[in-house]
Parts: structure tokens; C-alpha cells; sequence
């Protein structure tokens, strides 16, 4: 006798599993960087990273955060008001339920984009986000994360980001820039990280070498000095 078990033809279907994030936090703010720079926008800080940037300023991510129904998100999102909404973490796409969540917040309506590593393959996130991806040269300690076939996935509307601690990951950036011809693929931005590289010499050094990249800071740390919550 076999030891399946039968289901009866008549049983009632299983109800459908919850599609589920772990969640971080979400918070309603200004967007501190990137092209969308400026705007209100809802934060959603998805957990977890398989990186460890040594200047990550995102560490409280990495653990704990609560389960929460993409749906329930979705009208935590809507309670704020705003057209702007940035999926980030920690490194969003290590869930792999962050897809969906995406499409229905482009289904929404809104105007989302995506915090990315660079590490994780992006190929199957929905065209309508706006991608903001890094590239992270040798001073974060994770160079050899940077998955280089994620450049054949971008779009016009997405972003690169160097995020760079020293005058050799200016030159990095710079070099890596040219190799791949980022030029022609999307906006490029250069960004100082925070007591490494005064924000002025990394001006300077753009313009001396009349890179056509996008020197930012973030906008959200001169404003609230990087507290919780924004
Ligand atoms: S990828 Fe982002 S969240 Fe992850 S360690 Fe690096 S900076 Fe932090």
C-alpha cells in the first residue's frame, strides 16, 4: 500500500500564503540623492544585506525588522500622501519578494525607485523603476560584489553611483566610467563618503578632469545630521 496521502476531490483549495517583506522601517521624508533628489518621498527600508560596505551607514538593517503583507505596504505607503517612493535597504532585491512589491507600487501609480548594491542581479525588476544602482569602488570592501552584466539592464531614467572614500576610488570610478561608457547608458553620480574625502576635493577633482558625472551630497544629512527617521 502506498503511503501518500490522498486529498479528497471535493476539499476546500489552501488559502493563498501571504506575500510577505521584512521590513526595517517606513518613513515619509525628503529624498536626500539621486535624480529624484529633493522630492517628498516614502521610504521603505526592506532588511538584510549580504555586503558589508565598511563606511555603510544603513548597519541597523542588516538584522531584525518585522514581517509585514506587501499589501499592508502598500497602504502604510498610501497614508503618507506622496508621489515619490524609494524601495532601499540594506540590499532590497535579497528578498526576492521586493520584485512584487515594486510592481504593484508602479501599478499604484507611483513614482518608485530603487536603492541598489550593484551586487545583486536587477534584470527582472519592472522598467517602470528607476534604478539607482552602485558601483562600489576598492575602499568599500566589496568591489569584487560589483555584478558588472547589471550595466546591460539599465535604462535612460536609472543612475549609477560611486560612492567614493579616497583619491583611489576617485580614480577607480573615473576609470571604470570610461571602460563601460557609462556616458551613454545613464546619469553617473559621484558622491563623497562622509570623513573620508572633503566634498570640495572631489569637486574639484571632477572638474579637473571634466568628468561629465553628477557630484551630489546627501541632502538628508545636512538636513538632519543622519538621525533616525529620515
Ligand atoms: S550594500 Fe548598502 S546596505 Fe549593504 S553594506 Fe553596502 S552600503 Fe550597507
Amino acid at each position: 500500500m502506498s503511503g501518500s496521502t490522498v486529498i479528497p476531490a471535493d476539499a476546500a483549495p489552501a488559502a493563498p500564503v501571504a506575500e510577505r517583506l521584512r521590513i526595517t522601517e517606513i518613513f515619509h521624508s525628503i529624498q536626500g540623492e539621486a535624480d529624484a533628489i529633493g522630492w517628498p518621498t516614502v521610504f521603505v527600508r526592506l532588511t538584510g544585506c549580504p555586503l558589508r560596505c565598511v563606511w555603510c551607514d544603513t548597519e541597523y538593517s542588516f538584522h531584525g525588522g518585522q514581517w509585514h503583507d506587501i499589501d499592508a505596504i502598500l497602504a502604510e505607503v498610501a497614508s503618507h500622501g506622496a508621489r515619490h517612493v524609494c524601495v532601499t535597504g540594506g540590499e532590497p532585491l535579497a528578498q526576492k519578494r521586493c520584485l512584487i512589491l515594486l510592481r504593484k507600487l508602479c501599478d499604484a501609480g507611483y513614482e518608485v525607485s530603487l536603492e541598489t548594491s550593484g551586487a545583486l542581479d536587477v534584470a527582472a525588476v519592472d522598467p517602470r523603476v528607476r534604478k539607482v544602482m552602485d558601483l562600489k569602488p576598492p575602499d568599500s570592501g566589496e568591489s569584487a560584489r560589483n555584478l558588472w552584466s547589471n550595466l546591460d539592464h539599465l535604462l535612460p531614467h536609472d543612475q549609477v553611483k560611486f560612492v567614493i572614500a579616497s583619491r583611489a576610488d576617485f580614480e577607480w570610478s573615473r576609470d571604470a566610467f570610461a571602460e563601460h561608457r557609462l556616458v551613454s547608458r545613464c546619469m553617473v553620480l559621484f558622491s563623497p563618503v562622509h570623513g573620508k574625502v572633503e566634498p570640495r576635493e572631489l569637486a574639484e577633482w571632477i572638474l579637473a578632469e571634466r568628468l561629465p558625472v553628477r557630484f551630489q551630497m546627501q541632502l538628508h544629512k545636512l538636513l538632519w545630521n543622519d538621525a533616525a527617521g529620515h
